[in-house]
């Protein structure tokens, strides 16, 4: 683009219903948090612009495809690049699909993501967490600003006339205008008038350093030119191959890593991609990546995910979920299909048969991503386990073909871990094991202080086996899938039976000592309508008393989860344990007083529901009741 365009536009005459409108709230929050949060990182409004315009291509591409008479006139789609250093203006020009005056209005003055809103809520002020965190949401065109004080977007869409071109301009504070202009050119040019201090990037050697490495692997020409010189001809930046056309051996990972932020607007690396061509009945070609960090909104189950969708090189769609599982969701990537209709559309992908195998594939691929980098690279497995594993423990629930893959790898905190991180594999279980065991032993719980400090683990503790700690919201859901891992199945230690591996201490009902029979049935009767027994523990060690769970009953968490989402579940009574080499249990044993024996019976249940995190059920009785017993104590000792 030459000065004679740029002139040409500002100097409209047509500035009809030219209006002030303020940016919504998120938005002005995103600004202020660019600027400050970024500021280390400001070149990067290059890749963001460039970005934008190369998208906008690919969609007048797209939309040409059914209407070819877009692309008629300005047939050569490209990106030019303008600098002005007497002025301190950079622009960056598309001849893509262009916006509306409304399409203005909704993507550039508004975010339309939802959870927007309580993610903003979620800033500090703390500008490297926010950095982060920014990294989460999406860098976009905001990020013009961080080096620009004044923002000028000239568009015309595509099939509109000259006349219906829009200007829209701002200095990122609160407010826009927008304005109608008539433009000649078709697509978006965005001006950037920098701040005073951003000089450095008129600078013709400092952009071509930054364009070339934000648009080699992009499929359009870029072309630089100086704006001072109209005359010139603009010169050919990068060498306009999309990247993962060309073969895997020409391309080195810092270019796979600018791909990865192009397409991801997210600014930090990612941890492991994988490129492959396929060729035979099925032609396509794949780009996966794992990011390092999780979107703000991967909790979200409806926000949009997938990949780009390129039909022999045609951008197709943005976030066509099909090609991958929900719960690989975090993977972005593009696909590129040599033999899918180029008039493909959501609807026809779902009915797709090719559809299916590919999508296969590219699951198999995700997973011996994942599995190459927690065997080659554990440091980087952790990172990717902390930020997506509770997605990845989804697709045991769900892809029960590749649950045994799904398995391996799994990362779970346990007995053995120092501390809450998940870190131990299931194989790193079995390579554990006490002789003669043949289970694999777990105990959910709402926390992991929970589970760490239960009761129902502490004869395994005594003992040196390792328990697997099941702190978060799926886990119920997952052990429900997984029974079992190379053959030894997975054991809940807070409910049924417990069978110690060197049977020493397996005590059931029919094997209880006698001596200890009366008080157990004499408990029973007290309790009777809150347990369904009690029974001597071989799990216990320190506790006085657990409740575990009947072989077939819910797992209390998922039935606490079910019950908060609103179900009505049947009633079902825990038993209770009771550790008989426990005082308390000599002290219950020799009460005689008949009131206080049922007090100190439900004090003891009530205890051990709460070791558990059950929340009682009727919590002003067990406080009537301790203090019933308080004051017992208080007489006794001042008798
Ligand atoms: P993102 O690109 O992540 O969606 P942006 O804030 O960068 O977020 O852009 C918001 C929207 O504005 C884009 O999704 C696109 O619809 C529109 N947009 C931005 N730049 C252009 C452009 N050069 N041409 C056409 N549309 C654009």
């Amino acid at each position: 683009m030459g000065q004679k365009t740029s002139k040409k536009t500002v100097d409209t005459q047509d500035t009809a219903g030219k209006e002030t409108l303020g940016f919504q709230t998120e938005v002005r929050q995103l600004l202020q948090l660019m600027i400050h949060s970024l500021y280390s990182n400001k070149e990067i409004f290059l890749r963001e612009l460039i970005s934008n315009a190369s998208d906008a291509n690919d969609k007048l591409r797209f939309a040409a495809l059914a209407s070819p008479e877009l692309l008629k006139v300005d047939p050569e789609l490209k990106i030019q690049i303008g600098y002005d250093g007497k002025s301190r203006t950079i622009s960056v020009s598309d001849n893509g699909i262009g916006m509306s005056r409304q399409e203005l209005i909704d993507n550039i003055g508004t975010i339309a993501k939802s959870g927007t809103a309580e993610f903003f809520e979620r800033m500090t002020g703390d500008e490297r967490k926010d950095a982060r965190l920014i990294g989460q949401f999406g860098v976009g065109f905001y990020s013009a600003f961080i080096v620009a004080d004044r923002v000028v977007v000239e568009s015309r869409r595509a099939g509109q006339a000259e006349n219906q071109g829009v200007r829209w301009e701002s200095e990122g504070k609160g407010e826009y205008t927008i304005e109608s202009i008539s433009r000649s050119e078709r697509g978006t040019r965005i001006t950037l008038h920098l701040k005073k201090a951003e000089k450095e990037f008129t600078d013709p050697h400092r952009l071509r350093t930054l364009i070339r490495k934000y648009s080699d692997h992009i499929g359009f020409p870029v072309l630089l030119s100086d704006l001072e010189k109209p005359g010139d001809e603009p010169q050919a930046v990068n060498s306009a191959t999309a990247l993962w056309t060309r073969p895997r051996t020409e391309i080195d990972d810092d270019e796979y890593k600018e791909f990865y932020k192009h397409l991801s607007h997210d600014f930090a690396d990612p941890l492991a991609w994988s490129h492959n061509r396929v060729e035979g009945k099925r032609e396509y070609t794949s780009l996966l990546y794992i990011p390092a960090n999780a979107p703000f909104d991967l909790w979200n189950r409806e926000a949009p995910r997938g990949l780009k969708l390129y039909v022999q090189r045609v951008f197709i769609m943005d976030q066509a979920e099909q090609f991958l599982p929900l719960y690989l969701r975090f993977v972005k990537g593009v696909l590129d299909s040599a033999d899918l209709p180029l008039n493909v559309s959501r609807e026809l992908l779902q009915q797709d048969s090719r559809l299916e195998a590919i999508r296969a594939a590219l699951t198999r691929r995700v997973i011996d991503m994942l599995d190459k980098m927690a065997k080659k690279n554990a440091e980087d497995y952790e990172k990717f386990w902390a930020a997506f594993g509770q997605v990845l423990k989804e697709g045991l629930v769900e892809d029960s073909k590749n649950r045994d893959k799904l398995a391996r790898l799994l990362r779970f905190s346990s007995t053995h871990s120092e501390s809450d991180k998940q870190d131990q594999s299931l194989s790193d279980y079995l390579s554990r094991m006490a002789a003669g065991q043949e289970r694999i032993y777990y105990l959910l719980g709402d926390s992991h202080a929970t589970v760490s400090a239960s009761p129902h683990i502490e004869q395994l503790k005594k003992k040196g086996i390792e328990v697997l700690l099941l702190s978060d919201r799926i886990d119920p859901w997952l052990v429900d899938h997984l029974k079992e891992f190379d053959g030894k199945p997975l054991h809940d230690v807070g409910r049924g039976e417990l069978e110690l591996p060197d049977g020493e201490g397996n005590i059931s009902p029919q094997s209880m000592p006698d001596e200890h029979k009366p008080l157990l049935e004499k408990m029973q009767k007290v309790l009777q309508e809150r347990v369904e027994a009690v029974n001597v523990s071989a799990r216990l060690v320190d506790s006085a008393a657990c409740v575990v769970a009947g072989e077939q009953d819910l797992a209390p968490q998922l039935r606490r989860i079910l019950e908060a989402s609103g179900q009505k579940l049947p009633e079902s009574k825990p038993v209770l344990e009771l550790n008989i080499s426990h005082p308390l249990v000599e002290r219950l044993a020799a009460e005689t007083d008949e009131k206080r024996f049922t007090d100190l019976c439900n004090i003891v249940l009530d205890h051990a529901l709460l070791a558990e995190g059950t929340p009682l059920q009727n919590p002003a009785t067990y406080v009537r009741r301790m203090n019933a017993l308080l004051l017992d104590i208080g007489k006794e000792s001042s008798d």
